[in-house]
């Protein structure tokens, strides 16, 4: 099969919000009058951000998922992505699964795949999105105002706690690692929380190296800092239907040390962390209920630089976590 078969077989859909999608030398795009364009680009390289046995449909599902947080972090309607990929060889079985998670991920945020690029290489995996937002109503990272709630959405440390049973410093049984590992690997982008709350938050960011780390860009951008609480690391709640906030009842059940650790500076996460004002209280949990994600209220932004970080009897934990950096 060669390049444009196998283009024209995986990637190509007709497009429906584009002008043009897949097959021309541009994919052309209209973008809704007066609305700003968000852009963002991640890229996943094997054996730096998975291992060459992840199955290939979660990979596609986790490849547009970590752009689409990005634009969620933006409080952006996703509007369409193209995909850089290169390849080892033309692997069919392959093929089929990563274009089928990509894909059905894309539609469920009508995403649509306008163009790309396809080239023989060790397996890159490189996507840039596109949405938009109404001008002045995107979330960015240096609005943190002093006196700001700071929460987080769903739960965080599970992606952290998969990747230590698969190292070997955890164990689970079988239905923890599915669990755990689902985290890991197809990650839900809060699209429709950001989207909620375009009007609510003062800034926000996605949690991709880890909730401390991240939260760092904010305050740092911001010119604040942060006093941060750990009750809700002491238990599971829930929310809603059933689903857990702030974390799961898998990091629940961890020596309290892993636990900050997991949660704190995890990585891969893939939720929201944002700010808001004490009276917007009840529209970020309005927010919450409308996009049907938990959020947990995790501490406030103060006046004093740097990150105070307070245990559950109110004495700051002076240990340190280094979030993840690719190159430190
Ligand atoms: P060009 O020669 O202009 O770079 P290509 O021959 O690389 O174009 O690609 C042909 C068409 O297929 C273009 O419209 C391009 O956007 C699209 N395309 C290439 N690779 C992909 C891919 N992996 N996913 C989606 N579209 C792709
Ligand atoms: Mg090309």
């Amino acid at each position: 099969m060669g390049e444009f078969d196998l283009i024209e077989r995986y990637f190509k859909r007709p497009a429906h919000k584009a002008v043009l999608g897949v097959g021309d030398d541009c994919a052309l795009l209209m973008p809704s009058p007066g609305m700003q364009l968000a852009v963002s680009s991640d890229m996943l390289v094997e054996g730096r951000h998975f291992v060459s046995t992840v199955d290939p449909e979660r990979l596609g599902h986790k490849a547009l998922a970590v752009n689409l947080s990005d634009l969620a972090a933006c409080g952006a309607e996703p509007m369409a992505f193209t995909l850089a990929l290169s390849l080892p060889r033309v692997d069919e079985t392959w093929l089929a699964g990563f274009s089928s998670g990509l894909l059905r991920l894309a539609d469920a945020h009508g995403c649509e795949l306008v163009g790309g690029d396809t080239t023989q290489g060790p397996l890159n995996i490189c996507i840039t999105v596109m949405g938009d937002v109404p001008p002045g109503d995107a979330l960015l990272r240096h609005n943190a105002q002093v006196g700001d709630d700071i929460y987080i959405s769903g739960t965080v440390g599970d992606a952290r706690l998969a990747l230590e049973v698969f190292r070997g410093t955890q164990s689970l049984d079988a239905a923890g690692l599915e669990q755990a590992r689902l985290r890991m690997e197809q990650p839900t982008p809060r699209v429709a929380l950001g989207l909620a709350l375009r009007a609510v938050a003062n800034s926000a960011i996605d949690i991709s190296d880890g909730l401390l780390g991240d939260l760092g860009h904010i305050l740092k951008r911001s010119g604040v800092g942060a006093q941060i609480d750990t009750h809700w690391l002491q238990s599971a709640s829930s929310f809603g239907d059933g689903q857990a906030a702030g974390i799961t009842p898998l990091l629940a059940a961890l020596p309290w040390n892993k636990r900050l650790e997991f949660a704190l500076a995890g990585g891969d996460d893939y939720e929201l962390c944002f700010t808001a004002p004490v009276n917007q209280r009840e529209m970020v949990h309005a927010a919450a209920w409308e996009s049907d994600t938990p959020v947990t209220r995790i501490g406030r932004i103060t006046e004093a630089p740097g990150l105070v970080l307070l245990d559950p009897q109110g004495q700051p934990i002076t240990r340190r976590f280094a979030s993840f950096d690719h190159f430190a």
